[in-house]
């Protein structure tokens, strides 16, 4: 709370009294707060990648390059490190430019069937070596008010989590039905689950349930937080029900198409 307070004189010089203005800038703190948190995280996730890059290369420069085998190992690790940096610049440009005053979606009628099958198959090639099948039931004329690209990307991190959260050979489900004016498409996972504390913290950015988990799964941290807001931009919500050991649901509700 700002306070500022002032004499009120009448023109004679006579004390009236006194003006007290107080301003709740428990707002503009609670921004500041999260502005300070948001660099602290950037720089904490980028630093990571980094720290491990410049180990590794020096290791092979000081003479590790002339064992082969240790050489390729070491330049795997930075190989893969480097894809990592290359995800999080990626999500974070992708997210300050979807949070940006202006932006505006490309929205047309589009087809939930094509949408979901669109993105069943561009995580396809992570499902491979686990054994696991995604299946889906969807209306085939069932269409949202949407920017396609957009939807698919939400679909696709939805199904990633699903995939790098759930045992190998598990089930995963899309499934898609009407519910008051929105389409509603729920993906079902029978993975780790989240405890219920965990919850309403989950979309914020870089916010993890299990930090070392999520490295592993090479998650940047910042996927449902872009989902969220990608979501909300096309007048949906999403929510989330879950439970340790059992799996989860997410559900994304969108506005259906006027025709
Ligand atoms: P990440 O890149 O770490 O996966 P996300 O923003 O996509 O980041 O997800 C945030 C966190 O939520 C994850 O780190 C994970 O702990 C949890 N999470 C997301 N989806 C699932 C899921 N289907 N099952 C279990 N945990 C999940």
């Amino acid at each position: 709370m700002a306070v500022y307070s002032a004499p009120v004189i009448d023109k004679h010089g006579g004390w009236l009294g006194i003006v007290v203005v107080m301003h709740d800038i428990s707002e503009l703190i609670r921004l500041e707060r999260v502005r300070k948190d948001f660099v602290a995280n950037v720089s904490h996730e980028l630093r990571t990648p980094v720290t491990s890059i410049r180990g590794f290369s020096e290791t092979l420069m000081d003479g590790a390059i002339h064992d082969q085998e240790a050489a390729m190992q070491f330049l795997e690790i930075i190989h893969g490190e480097s894809g990592r940096l290359e995800m999080l610049i990626e999500d974070l440009l992708d997210l300050s430019k979807i949070e940006k005053e202006g932006y505006s979606l490309r929205l047309q009628t589009v087809n939930v069937q094509d949408i979901i099958e669109r993105s069943i198959r561009s995580v396809s090639g992570r499902l491979k070596n686990r054994e696991m099948t995604i299946r889906s039931e969807c209306p085939p004329d069932l269409c949202v008010k949407g920017d396609p690209e957009r939807l698919v990307q939400v679909l696709v991190n939805l199904l990633t989590n699903a995939v790098s959260y759930s045992k190998p050979g598990t089930p995963i489900g899309v499934t898609a039905t009407v519910s008051e004016g929105m389409a509603s498409i729920a993906v079902t996972d029978q993975g780790i689950g989240i405890p219920a504390e965990e919850l309403p913290r989950l979309f914020e950015r870089f916010y993890r349930v299990d930090r070392a988990r999520s490295r592993d799964s090479g998650g940047t941290g910042l996927g449902l937080s872009i989902v969220k807001h990608l979501v909300e931009l096309h007048g949906g919500t999403i929510s989330v029900k879950s439970e340790p050991g059992k799996g989860s649901t997410f559900t994304v509700n969108i506005p259906l198409s006027d025709n």
